[in-house]
């Protein structure tokens, strides 16, 4: 569904992108991983048409590049940005509608009530400001306002960023949920190798802005060469 082919980025004179492609398959869970650097946020920015790049992204057939944010938006891909996103200014509920009111593919207070089925918290905390809001329920409210697009893929960067192991693993089941049930395919960006490759299917490992490894997520987790070499994860057999 979503293809990407040959991208390349740049920021000025650093090239972060030099060569990637990968794809990711309606309905699927999709893994990019890789060290600091890589060139993982970068991907997704040029996904989300935030910055400049060569090469080819389509989704669903379509050709992406000239599309600009609020057009990738339109088309059925929400981006969950490193840091969240969330207007901390704004109640749980302003932002809910926030994420809503691009894609009105059904009526307001639906979307509401599919989306806050699966946070039930955010009913009685709806006129809290997102500012004041735990690490894990802001990125839990980030998730919720992406769904609110009713999205057929959601881009996440590292959602498990600063957040208790605990949270993050709950964050991970959830997700595993969401893509179940409201069938939306999820590409997500991870420091945290192990939790990612054990909610995703299929993982791409980046290595300074190219692909280096790539397979069956599970298999990924069990090959020692790539857990020592690009994941910094000890070998199983060690
Ligand atoms: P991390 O896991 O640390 O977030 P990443 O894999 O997401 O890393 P990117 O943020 O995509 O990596 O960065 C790829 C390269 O592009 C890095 O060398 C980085 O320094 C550079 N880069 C990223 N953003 C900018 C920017 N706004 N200006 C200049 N260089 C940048």
């Amino acid at each position: 569904m979503l293809e990407i082919k040959n991208l390349r980025a740049s920021y000025g004179e650093i090239e972060a992108l030099h060569d990637v492609s990968f794809h990711v398959e309606d309905g699927a869970i999709v893994a990019l991983l890789g060290a600091n650097g890589a060139g993982k946020t970068t991907t997704l920015r040029a996904i989300s048409g935030t910055i400049k790049h060569s090469g080819t992204i389509t989704f669903d057939g379509v050709s992406l590049t000239d599309y600009g944010p609020e057009d990738v938006a339109r088309l059925g891909i929400a981006h969950v940005p490193e840091g969240r996103g969330t207007l901390a200014e704004l109640t749980v509920w302003e932002n809910l509608m926030l994420g809503g009111y691009l894609l009105r593919s059904e009526p307001l207070h639906e979307q509401y009530a599919r989306v806050t089925e699966y946070f039930p918290w955010m009913e009685t905390r709806k006129k809290q400001h997102a500012g004041t809001l735990s690490g894990g329920e802001q990125q839990m409210l980030a998730i919720a306002r992406a769904l609110m697009m009713k999205p057929k893929v959601i881009l996440l960067d590292e959602p498990s960023m600063g957040l208790a192991p605990l949270v993050a693993r709950d964050i991970f089941a959830l997700l595993q949920t969401i893509n179940r049930k409201d069938g939306v395919a999820l590409l997500l960006v991870e420091q945290n190798a192990v939790s990612a490759l054990a909610t995703a299917s299929h993982a791409y490992v980046l290595e300074t802005g190219r692909v280096a490894a790539t397979g069956i997520a599970q298999e990924l987790a069990r090959d020692d060469r790539v857990r020592r070499l690009y994941l910094g994860l000890d070998p199983i057999t060690a």
